[in-house]
């Protein structure tokens, strides 16, 4: 009989299942189920990660003080509260790890990332889905699933795979109506992409406030989502906190490496900005004139919404599209089977994701 058991909650976890890379039968197909970046890494950072391979036998600095540095020189920070992790995930786990008791309560909205119910349960604390409004965030849903046991808030601004966002004055409304022994996680993977004169990421709150951090990415417009790394900006405490329960060498050297380049190489994010805007709104326009519906997003990612008419569901435009050589992400298990979920491509891959769209809607 096996008497090894995992800690309760952990059996309960569904694992989480990336966006799709291959069709079968289909060759050389177009990822666009992962939110990647069709630019690439700034080649200033490969060139950084390349360099940093010539030293392998020796530890990183555990501290990653070159990163945090250049992170806070570049978004006017504190180096001091950063904690950079093994992708933003990781620094999800630690909070969740550090902040939750078994039993605890965290919340996130309906159709959240799905690391957060992941990260909660792996803590043996229960994850507290409430409804959103619009396929939005919402603030008086969440306030009003605020109990006695809740410890954690998860908001993901903008949301994946949603794109939809909450302005500043919502995020601080929020804020303001949670207790203070309740931790707000801004996770704000997407925020270099976010062109919206209302929208924070979370640097003033976590600069005024003890209990909000903000999670952040070098996966998404940076382009380095292989390296895993992230980071998080935190108050004293919480970063003193992380500080003891990370792994002492969590983030790789040509991961650092790459990182300091990519946020120095201000050139390309702009390059990588400019097209995401261009070709966001280009793909939106087209795809609502399809009569489908287009979530006004402020990523690089859209969610398309399909009918439930027979042969025009989202499945089937799943199938079609991937019969085209273009992989598209399924996001059913958000809560939205009628939605496929579109990362911004190159030019070129979003021509082509329009013409199929309009050949199976018989446009
Ligand atoms: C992609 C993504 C992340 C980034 O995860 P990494 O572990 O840093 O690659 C975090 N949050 C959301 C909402 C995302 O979509």
């Amino acid at each position: 009989m096996n008497k090894i058991s995992p800690r309760a909650g952990i059996l309960d976890i569904a694992p989480y299942v990336g966006g799709r890379e291959s069709v079968e039968g289909v060759a050389n197909p177009v990822k666009l189920s992962a939110n990647e970046t069709p630019l690439g890494p700034s080649p200033k950072a490969v060139e950084a990660a390349k360099a940093a391979l010539s030293s392998m036998e020796r530890y990183p600095d555990g501290g990653a003080k070159a990163l945090r540095e250049a992170i806070a020189a570049k978004y006017g920070l504190d180096a001091a509260r950063i904690v950079c992790g093994a992708g933003s995930d990781e620094l999800l786990h630690l909070l969740a790890q550090a902040y939750l008791n078994p039993g605890d309560e965290a919340i996130a909205s309906a159709h959240g990332f799905l690391v957060y119910p992941i990260v909660t349960k792996a803590a043996d604390a229960k994850i507290v889905f409430v409804p959103e409004t619009n396929l939005t965030a919402d603030v008086d849903a969440i306030l009003a699933a605020q109990t006695a046991s809740t410890r954690i808030v998860f908001l993901a601004n903008p949301n994946n795979p949603t794109g939809t966002y909450l302005p500043f004055s919502e995020v601080k409304r929020l804020r303001e109506g949670l207790r203070e022994d309740v931790l707000l996680v801004l996770d704000a993977a997407y925020a270099e992409y976010v062109r919206r004169n209302d929208y924070e990421a979370g640097i003033e709150l976590v600069a005024t406030h003890e209990n909000v951090v903000m999670t952040r990415t070098f996966s998404k417009v940076y382009g380095l989502a292989a390296m895993r790394l992230g980071w998080a900006y935190c108050p004293a405490s919480v970063a003193d906190v992380l500080n003891r329960i990370r792994g002492p060498f969590n983030v790789n050297v040509p991961a650092m490496m790459a990182g300091i380049a990519a946020v120095e190489d201000q050139a390309h994010i702009d390059k990588a900005v400019a097209h995401n805007e261009k070709w966001l709104a280009w793909l939106t326009e087209e795809i609502s004139a399809l009569g489908l519906e287009a979530v006004p997003s402020v990523a690089n990612f859209l969610a398309i919404g399909f009918p439930e008419t027979k042969g025009k569901t989202a499945a089937k435009a799943d199938a079609f599209l991937g019969s085209r050589g273009l992989i598209l992400r399924s996001i059913a298990s958000y809560g939205l089977p009628s939605y496929l979920r579109l990362t911004v491509g190159t030019e070129e891959a979003n021509k082509r994701v329009v013409a199929a769209l309009k050949e199976f809607m018989d446009k």
